[in-house]
């Protein structure tokens, strides 16, 4: 029987509630959106989330929030999916990439203060794999030296959560931890709207929080004064707009199934986690992993990133192998300037040689709430069997 890479979760309850929005006379953004903003609000632990059509246009409309554009620097780590670094240049900014740390699949907070010039607005990190940055320290480390040498206010940190919804850093829920966090809930994430994504900040983010709502559904709006149920009120016709915006809100049809999902979402996040528990008894301890939980954080379990070590030469036959039994992997990520749009733009990967190592010897096993724990075993003793092939067959060599 295949064993699929990420599956969605869909379930009855979920076709129901997509089902009675189509039912309602009232298909895109409405009442149903709110309510799920509402429902992840409360989960993260936050005072407003806007939900969008994607992470995507989450983290642009950070970028635009801010009013970063020509002339501004926004870092991002090098070992990331492309939507993290794409939407700087969607604003005419200009994309600066950092190195992970060595051994890591992220970059440390001195590696990123390194990066910081007078002209950085913004910092995107990333929570890979589900793991989430440490963004309170790297804001409190920008604060004391925007202190220390006067520079004025301090870039802004962006995180982009696509794969931490539910992970938590020093007791706190991801969406709180940066100034801006973005999540999606792309069709391959762990709670899917099958498009989707939403942005939240911090509730001690400076500034009115229901304001700063507005701003960006206003901006995701067209800049229009009014969203289309508002205007279908009898009556209610009359609009403005405010400035030519974009247009990236989630519709109502889409949120149902979103605030379906977050009704079981404690559920499907204890079970990732007891999976990537299984797959650490099972595979062989010369396999190492993402480690998913540290004395100060917890992850939402969205990747099962293992490193091939001495098998690494030969991953693609490791692939190929395990496609054979039936088992679908992946891999993440290539890193940015290993891409064409990336080298480009004159990013060369000979600078970013930890992000390169990661990615020679990384490989993503099935991880998600469809696997059941003798999956987990049938994996974990494939991989276990084909790496020690392919050691002992380079030894022959
Ligand atoms: C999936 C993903 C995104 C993009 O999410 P969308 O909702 O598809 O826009 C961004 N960053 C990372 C790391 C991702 O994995």
């Amino acid at each position: 029987m295949a064993i699929h890479f990420s599956p969605p979760d869909i379930r009855e309850e979920d076709i129901g509630a997509v089902v009675d929005v189509l039912r309602s006379g009232w298909i895109t953004s409405g009442p149903v959106v709110r309510q799920f903003e509402k429902a992840l609000a409360a989960y993260v632990g936050v005072e407003h989330v806007v939900a969008l059509n994607s992470c995507t246009a989450a983290l642009e409309m950070a970028l635009r929030l801010l009013k970063i554009g020509p002339g501004d620097q926004v870092i991002v780590p090098a070992y990331t999916y492309s939507a993290s670094a794409s939407v700087v240049t969607h604003v005419g900014a200009e994309l600066v990439l950092v190195d992970t740390q060595p051994m890591c699949f992220a970059p440390s907070i001195d590696q990123i203060l390194e990066a910081v010039t007078e002209n950085t607005k913004a910092i995107v990190v990333v929570d890979l794999g589900g793991v989430p940055y440490d963004a309170t320290e790297l804001r409190r480390r920008l604060d004391e030296r925007a202190c220390d040498e006067e520079t004025g206010p301090r870039p802004a940190v962006i995180v982009d959560g696509a794969h931490s919804l539910g992970a938590r850093r020093h007791g706190i829920a991801a969406g709180g931890l940066g100034d801006y966090t973005a999540f999606s809930f792309h069709a391959v994430k762990n709670l899917t709207t099958a498009e989707g994504g939403a942005l939240t900040w911090r509730s001690d983010l400076p500034g009115d929080s229901a304001a700063r709502a507005a701003e960006v559904r206003r901006l995701s709006l067209h800049g229009q004064t009014k969203d289309a149920l508002a205007k279908s009120e009898a009556g209610a016709w009359e609009y403005d707009i405010v400035e030519p915006a974009y247009k990236a809100n989630m519709p109502d049809i889409l949120a149902a199934l979103g605030v379906s999902q977050l009704r079981r979402y404690p559920e499907m996040l204890e079970r990732r986690r007891e999976l990537v528990r299984l797959y650490r008894r099972h595979l062989d301890p010369s396999i190492s992993m993402l480690d998913h939980f540290g004395d100060d954080f917890e992850s939402s379990a969205h990747l099962l990133l293992v490193d091939l070590g001495e098998a690494s030469a030969r991953r693609e036959r490791i692939v190929a192998a395990l496609a054979r039994a039936g088992i679908s992997t992946n891999v993440h990520y290539k890193p940015l300037p290993r891409l064409t749009a990336y080298k480009r733009m004159g990013f060369d990967i000979g600078q970013y040689p930890n992000a390169d190592r990661q990615y020679a010897r990384v490989l993503s096993l099935p991880l998600h709430t469809h696997l059941t724990d003798e999956d987990v075993e049938t994996v974990a003793s494939a991989l276990n069997r084909v790496v020690a092939a392919a050691v002992a067959e380079d030894g022959v060599e």
